[in-house]
């Protein structure tokens, strides 16, 4: 077990939320970040690096750039209660805070070389195929399925959806638009139906049949269909009853979890309601930085009737439409085309996060 002080803060997950925690946090308090990959990643330019080897380089960043005054385990995290932190490498880590950011499951390689190259490899593909193939059509499939059709219209492009209706995260107006763009560009929508990915499906697979029983040939294809939450390491621990059904962590204003003193989650494992959205993810995890600093300043002597409270957001979502088009649901209109592309910068914020990270521009 690793050494345990006062000031101890552990936070599980190193993706967008527990990464910017752990950066603002590193001189404030003693922090020990668990993460079962050498890196952190940002997730939405993620579409893009399929097409632009350029872009790789930028959103895929060690974690020691960034974390010079923390410590790394790199291992996953399988088990926890009052005071410890259990890993997959049979390390367990002592906490006076912990802080849950585990997001959605990844299955994303250790080592940031080998991601690189699974960005290289998806990249080749891609670009000598003639046909592409994307099972689901939410934010992810939409969203690389633009992509794919904006930087090179010549290729086409299926999307199998399981649902009635694209992005179900959003609303039917927003689908319905979303639906006619990809239609006027000539990528073909299957609606209601799915692809049996338990049936053996494997990446050389040419050949697949929907439930409906349509044949699509496709010289590759992509599984969008979005992780589950990676919130079954929690079930059988004391945060167990905090878990809902749908595998969120139950939080309060402060983002604590059931009112414990020294257990926060931020992110995408909360049950805040809003949309899952990674700028909210950040808004959290600054929420929680300022919260932790307070408290680990304070020692025993309490501070809590100022810890800073979040609010969930109502702010729209917006899905990138390539390099120029976007969607945006706004309270009161649903908007597509170029206006909503021009308010989301050009490099889908990769330069501002890494600001926000402390890291210098990259070219
Ligand atoms: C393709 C795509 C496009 C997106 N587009 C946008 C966008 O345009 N704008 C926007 O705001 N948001 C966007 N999002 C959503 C955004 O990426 C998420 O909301 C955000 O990543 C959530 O951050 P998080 O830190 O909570 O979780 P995650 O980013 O999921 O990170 C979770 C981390 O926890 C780690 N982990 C998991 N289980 C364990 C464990 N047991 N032990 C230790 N570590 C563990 C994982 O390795 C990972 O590093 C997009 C997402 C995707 C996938």
């Amino acid at each position: 077990m690793l050494r345990c002080g006062g000031d101890r803060v552990v936070i599980v997950g190193g993706g967008i939320a527990g990464a910017l925690l752990a950066k603002t946090l590193q001189n404030h308090a003693d922090v020990v970040l668990i993460d079962p990959k050498e890196y952190f990643e940002i997730p939405w330019a993620n579409l893009r690096a399929k097409m632009e080897q350029a872009a790789v380089e930028r959103t895929v960043i060690p974690h020691s750039e960034y974390l010079t005054h923390g410590k790394v385990v790199t291992a996953s995290a399988v088990g926890v209660d009052d005071s410890v932190v259990l890993t997959s490498v049979g390390r367990a880590v002592g906490y006076d805070f912990l802080v849950v950011a585990t997001g959605r499951m990844c299955d994303r390689p250790q080592k940031r070389a080998d991601r690189l190259q699974m960005f290289q490899r998806d990249k080749e593909r891609i670009a000598s195929a003639e046909s592409v193939l994307i099972v689901g059509g939410g934010l992810i499939g939409v969203e690389l399925a633009a992509e794919i059709v904006m930087g090179s219209p010549e290729k086409r492009v299926t999307i199998v959806n399981g649902g009635p209706r694209l992005l179900k995260v959003m609303g039917s107006k927003a689908s319905a638009k979303a639906l006619e763009w990809l239609r006027s560009k000539n990528v073909t929508v299957l609606l209601d139906q799915t692809i049996d990915l338990n049936a053996g499906v494997s990446p050389d697979d040419k050949v697949f049949t929907t439930s409906a029983g349509e044949t699509i040939n496709a010289d590759c294809h992509f599984v969008c269909t979005g992780p589950p939450l990676a919130s079954g390491w929690l079930k059988q621990s004391f945060l167990g009853d905090h878990v809902d059904e749908d595998g969120r962590l139950a939080v309060d204003e402060h983002l604590r979890v059931g009112r414990l003193r020294n257990v926060f989650a931020i992110g995408d494992i909360t049950n805040v309601p809003e949309a899952k959205q990674g700028y909210l993810a950040q808004r959290q995890a600054m929420v929680v930085s300022r919260n932790l600093r307070l408290l680990v300043k304070a020692g025993d002597g309490g501070r809590e009737h100022k810890l800073h409270r979040y609010k969930a957001s109502k702010t729209p979502i917006t899905v990138t439409l390539g390099r120029r088009d976007a969607l945006s649901e706004m309270p009161f209109m649903t908007v597509i085309g170029h206006l909503p592309g021009a308010v989301k910068p050009r490099d889908l914020f990769i330069s501002r996060t890494r600001r926000m990270m402390g890291l210098k521009w990259k070219a």
